[in-house]
């Protein structure tokens, strides 16, 4: 139900040798929220990322998706949550280069499920990207490539899109299509965390997390989020 937590953090650490990537976060995230991750390099956002993404474990501390502990999960369990759950984009964009769009969609469908065509189609036609299903991503600019990314990031129809630096190699016009697609997504109920530098992205979200030295310097607030969650959401508890 929105407004329920999707993540519920408590001390979460991940630490490597002496240093301490991410220490003791504490955070509950809603379901249904847009929450943005900022903070200077090297303060602990893809860490955190990471761990949000069942793509890492913390060294101490608990976490929660929808109720289920991820901190005591092994890899490969992790691997089925992520992909059940979870959708991906990163500034990188990671698609592969020899394959078309399409393709790069359906290899996300295969680790999912079963490879669609239509579907795969269908999720290129909701970025825009449909007349480019054939072109190699060296065909396409870092802005359409970005879009091949979230059609594959929602094939699985995802609870929760995880993204770290989505618009950093983007241009303001691409950055600008990018954004209204998370707008759509939240509108549809999705939740969204995004990891950004740039603080007009930060701005969409409903709250900012500031990260510093691994540690959850500020959570920021908007009226927009107290809306969306009220006072009673403090506790776990939306009516
Ligand atoms: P950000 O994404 O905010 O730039 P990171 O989460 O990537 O920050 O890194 C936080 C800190 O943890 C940095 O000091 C970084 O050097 C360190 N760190 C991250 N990943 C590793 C790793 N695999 N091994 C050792 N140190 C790491
Ligand atoms: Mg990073």
């Amino acid at each position: 139900m929105a407004g329920n937590a999707i993540y519920e953090l408590s001390g979460v650490s991940r630490v490597y040798g002496d240093v301490a990537a991410l220490a003791e976060a504490s955070l509950t995230i809603r379901q249904g929220e847009w929450l943005s991750v900022v903070g200077p390099s090297g303060s602990g956002k893809t860490t955190l990322m990471n761990i949000l993404g069942c793509m890492d474990t913390p060294t101490s501390g608990t976490i929660l998706l929808d109720g289920e502990r991820l901190d005591r999960q092994g890899e490969r369990e992790l691997a089925v949550i992520r992909r059940r759950r979870i959708g991906l984009i990163f500034q990188k964009f990671h698609l592969i280069k020899h394959l078309t769009a399409l393709e790069n969609v359906m290899v996300a469908q295969y680790y999912h499920s079963m490879p669609d065509e239509n579907e795969a189609r269908e999720a290129l036609e909701r970025v825009g990207m449909g007349a480019r299903a054939g072109h190699l991503p060296r065909q396409m600019s870092g802005g359409e490539q970005q879009r091949v990314c979230v059609a594959r990031a929602l094939i699985n129809s995802p609870s929760v899109v995880l993204a770290d630096e989505p618009t950093g190699n983007l241009d303001e016009a691409n950055e600008q299509i990018v954004l209204d697609l998370f707008h759509q997504l939240h509108d549809e109920g999705t939740t969204l965390i995004v990891v950004t530098h740039d603080a007009t992205v930060a701005a969409q979200g409903q709250r900012q997390v500031i990260l510093r030295h691994g540690r959850i310097d500020q959570v920021v607030e908007t009226d927009d989020y107290r809306r969306a969650f009220g006072a009673a959401a403090v506790d776990g508890q939306v009516a």
